[in-house]
This record gives structure tokens, sequence and C-alpha cells, in this order.
């Protein structure tokens, strides 16, 4: 991606049509920032959820243990909603962009024109494809829908099998063990969530998970499933052995939603390839969240980042650019994952070329751990240390130079580092 392609933005007329198709997060935050913005024109949000734009991060956890009503996670409350003036097409999917024609094709068949177009499309978790896989009612976790259908499973005399340890099996077993149910999760890579932390994290999540009373089995790959008895569900894994139980989560990853985009011939790449505008490559289309590959510096290639963060952030930018404004969209990528009442917060994309420097113990309470490169930080991750983490994503920021040793001292306060 060229990153020539942001310097094209020409302000938009005040009577023009903006279209966001997917009312998520990014979608929501979109939304309103045209408006903050100033701009007076038609727009109009189509999402195929029946929910006004909202956060997914309740839905395993609050939401998931039924602390936390669906209508929490709504990014507006509705009176604000509707003062943003715009047209919401719930229940509403979009089948087709006409780039040549600028206009959508909706479900029913109607059209609609656009004069810029933001995709928010987000994802969809991937379906776990095994033999009799159809025989079991499989959960997955990404909407409310799929919450509300969940939480029932989660509760005393119950057996949970989740698929996957990756975050949102991880948050799913973490409610549900504190919910009592019994929780075994399957991870067929040899430590938890491999794709995002170092292996001393991953070492971690599985003590945390052990302390709590969660098996975690690792190695497992998933040979089949099977009804049992009693109304329970067989889980077949390949070493011959079997675990039966109530319910199983597949949290087994997300597919990006990109068929709109990649069927209207714009560049995608595991996502909707945009540039730091924004922009994919049709100038009058841009993409945000979940669903956009991006580049990223810190990262030192271009990225998809699945996070709360990203899909605010990205969402104001899209819209920002959509109306012609100046937009640099280069994340320091942040994401955070409660489970047992540790809150784990990554800023920054730990390599294993890093240098580690602990700040605490691993595996204790509270600690941090620092990510460098030379005598920079690139990276931290840490848990119940959000005082310490905001420091040192200041660090991360200004690529200031750091002494490891008093880094390394928790006596020494993050402010005089
Ligand atoms: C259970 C869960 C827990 C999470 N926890 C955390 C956390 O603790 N920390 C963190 O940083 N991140 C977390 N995340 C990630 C974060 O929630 C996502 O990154 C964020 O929701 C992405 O927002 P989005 O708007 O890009 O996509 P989405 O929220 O998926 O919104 C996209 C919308 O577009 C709709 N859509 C798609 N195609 C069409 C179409 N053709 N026509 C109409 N509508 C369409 C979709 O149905 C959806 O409603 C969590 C995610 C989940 C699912």
């Amino acid at each position: 991606m060229d990153s020539e392609r942001s310097d094209t933005a020409t302000p938009i007329s005040p009577t023009a049509t903006i279209v966001i198709v997917g009312a998520g997060q990014a979608g929501g935050w979109a939304a309103q920032t045209l408006r903050n913005e100033g701009f007076t024109g038609r727009l109009v949000l189509i999402g195929d959820e029946a929910h006004p734009p909202h956060e997914r991060p309740p839905l395993s956890k609050a939401v998931l243990a039924g602390e936390a009503a669906p209508a929490s996670t709504w990014l507006l409350k509705p009176e604000a909603f509707a003062a943003l003036g715009l047209e919401w097409w719930l229940d509403t999917r979009v089948t087709r962009i006409d780039r040549a024609a600028k206009r959508l094709e909706i479900a029913n068949g109607e059209m609609l024109p656009y004069d810029k177009l933001i995709l928010c499309t987000g994802g969809r978790a991937r379906a776990l494809t095994v033999p009799g896989v159809d025989t079991a009612a499989v959960h997955t976790l990404r909407t409310i829908g799929d919450a509300l259908a969940l939480a029932p499973a989660l509760r005393p005399g119950r057996s949970i099998v989740v698929i996957g340890g990756g975050w949102i099996g991880l948050e799913v077993a973490a409610t549900a063990r504190r919910k009592g149910a019994e929780v075994t999760v399957l991870e067929a890579q040899s430590r938890l969530c491999e794709r995002t932390v170092p292996p001393e994290v991953s070492e971690h999540l599985l003590g945390l998970h052990a302390s709590h009373g969660t098996r975690v089995m690792l190695g497992a790959n998933i040979a089949g499933i099977a009804p049992g008895t009693g109304g329970r569900s067989v889980v077949k894994l390949a070493d011959g052995s079997t675990l039966a139980c109530h319910a199983i989560v597949a949290g087994v990853g997300l597919v990006p939603n990109d068929e709109l985009a990649w069927e209207a011939g714009l560049e995608c790449d595991g996502g909707v390839v945009v540039d730091a505008g924004c922009r994919t490559s049709d100038p009058d289309i841009f993409a945000a969240g979940d669903v956009a590959v991006t580049p990223n510096p810190w990262a030192g290639r271009r990225l998809r980042l699945e996070s709360w963060q990203n899909a605010q952030e990205q969402g104001i930018a899209a819209a920002r650019a959509a109306l012609g404004l100046a937009v640099d969209y280069q994340p320091l990528p942040w994401f955070w994952s409660d489970q047992y009442g540790m809150n784990l917060q990554i800023h920054g994309i730990p390599l294993p070329s890093h240098r580690v420097v602990a700040r605490g113990t691993p595996g204790a309470d509270s600690f941090v751990l620092f990510y460098l490169d030379g005598d920079v930080v690139k990276a931290t991750l840490g848990s119940n240390a959000a005082r310490d983490l905001r420091f040192a994503r200041r660090h991360i920021e200004q690529c200031k130079p750091v002494d490891a040793s008093r880094l390394a001292d928790p006596n020494v306060p993050m402010s005089r580092q």
C-alpha cells in the first residue's frame, strides 16, 4: 500500500451521503465522529444485528456471567443515539458494493447510493470443523445473542469444554469457573495464547487457570464430537481419550468479514487493506476496526488488530478521513483481558528478539514485563499493574532510553524512570 493514497482526500460536500456498513463499535464511533465533526448530510448506518452499536468485551465477562444487561454494552444512550440524526437500518445486510455506480445493494434488493463509504464489518467467530460437530450445540461467542445462549450453561453441576486456549476461550473459562461450572480447556498448541503472548505469559495464564480449578490440556487435538448420554456430548481427542460435557464452546479465532470488499475488487489480505488514512484501494471507501489491515510501525508490518482500542480509534479516524480531514492512524496496539480478577494489559508487540526485563515476579498477582530493543522499551505486558503500565506506555511512545536495572526495581517509581 502506498502512503500517497491519503493525499488525495478532498473535503466532502455538506449535502453528500455517507454510508457506514457495520453497526458495531467501529461503526458506532464513525457515526458519532461524523456528526461531531459537523457533517450535516445524509448519514446511514447499516448493521445486520438487531442491537444499536455496542462494545463486545463484556460479552465474555459481566454479560456472560449475568451480572450486566446487554443494554449496558451500548455505545450511546438511546437519546444520544437518536440525537445523531442518522438513518439506522438495523437487521439489514449489505450484499454488494457497486463501485462504478457508487451504490450498495441491500439484501431486500434495494439500492442505496453513497458518496463515501466506511466499512466497519468486523468479523465472525470461526466455526469448528470436526467430524460430528453437528451432533452437539457448539457455542461460539461474538454477539449478544451468543452470550445469552451460553450463559445458562454456566452453573454448578454443569461441565463445559472450551476448545481453544486463546483470549475468548480463556475468558469464557474464567467466567464459567466463577459461576461454578466444571471447565476443561483444550488447546492444540503447546502453550496458551501462543499467537499473542511470549512463553512466560502463557505460563502465567496456565498457572492462573489451574489455581482456579480449570483443567487445561495442551497439545490437545480434537478428533470429533459425538452424542453422549444424559444431555451430554462427547469430545473425542486424537489420542483416543474422551470428555463428556454439557456444553462445548469453540474459541478458535475470528474470520474477518471482508467478502463485500473482496468481491468489489478492493485490495484484501486477511482483511480489507487500508493505509494510515484508513483509505482502501478505492479513494471513496474507508475501513476500520477488526476488518481492517493497517500498516503498523510498531510491528514493522501491516496487521489486523482485534481490540476495543482499535475499533474505537480507527472508527474515529476513518470518519475524519471520509470528511477529507488529515488522518495518520498508526496506533501503538493496546489490548487487555480480564480473567479471575486479573487485569492483563499488553502495549505494543512483544517480539522474540526483545530483551525481557521483569518488574515483580511473573506469575505473581502483580508484575510488569518490559520488552526492550537495546535500551528502548518497545512493548510491555502487565498483570494488575495499570498505573505502571500507563507510565510505561509513554516510554514506548517517546522511544526514551531506559536503565534496565531501575526499571526492574519496584522501589523506583515509574514516574522517575
Ligand atoms: C466476547 C468478546 C470479548 C472481547 N474482549 C475484549 C477485551 O477484553 N479487550 C479488547 O481489547 N478487545 C476485546 N474484544 C475485541 C473487541 O470487542 C473487537 O475488537 C471490537 O468489537 C471490534 O469492533 P468492530 O466494530 O470492528 O466489529 P464488530 O463489533 O464485529 O462489528 C461489526 C458489525 O458489522 C456487522 N456486519 C458485518 N457484515 C455486514 C454486512 N454485510 N451488512 C451489515 N452488517 C454487517 C456485524 O454483524 C457486526 O454487527 C472482545 C471481543 C469479543 C467478541
